[in-house]
């Protein structure tokens, strides 16, 4: 069992100190932006963010954050798990960077002022960041749904496709 994660952390004085933060929150401990993509608020977010300064000497977090979403299928309306692994790699600062700032590949920058703030924030937003736009099981569980979607795809296809209008034409 991870330990439970601080809601409030200074992300530059643990980069400071190269401080490893590993743990867990509940996602039933985030907020409503979260949980208004999701289905139940079941499950915990597991990270493992190492807090340092780059070459730099700029705070940068760099780790990995996990977890098993449950949202609901957009084609047949049951739950689905969307599982998160995601990388993240985030360049702090305290106001926004000039255009000259260089930020290395794969890194994204973040303003964080120079005081405790909501690590479930952060949490979320990366969450938030990697929900699908739409969710979708990849093979619905229920046939049926399944047929209808065809379906339906097919009736999209040919309205969408001016060929079909011309072969109508010839009728
Ligand atoms: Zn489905």
């Amino acid at each position: 069992m991870l330990e439970t994660l601080p809601e409030w952390i200074h992300s530059q004085h643990l980069a400071a100190k190269r401080h490893n933060l590993i743990g867990q929150v509940a996602v039933s401990k985030l907020s409503q932006r979260l949980c208004d993509n999701l289905y139940s608020r079941d499950g915990y977010v597991q990270i493992n963010w190492q807090f340092i300064l780059d070459n730099k000497k700029r705070p940068t977090i760099y780790g990995q954050i996990q977890a098993q979403l449950q949202m609901l299928c957009q084609r047949c309306l049951t739950p689905l798990t969307n599982t998160v692994n995601n990388e993240v790699a985030l360049v702090i600062f305290t106001e926004e960077p000039s255009k000259y700032e260089k930020i290395p590949p794969n890194f994204e920058s973040i303003i964080l002022p120079n005081k405790p703030v909501s690590l479930f924030m952060l949490i979320e937003n990366e969450l938030i960041l990697a929900l699908p736009i739409v969710a979708k099981h990849e093979v619905c569980p229920t046939n049926e749904f399944q047929l209808k979607d065809e379906q339906t795809d097919d009736f999209i296809e040919q309205d969408e496709n001016p060929f079909n209008v011309l072969a109508k034409l010839k009728v």
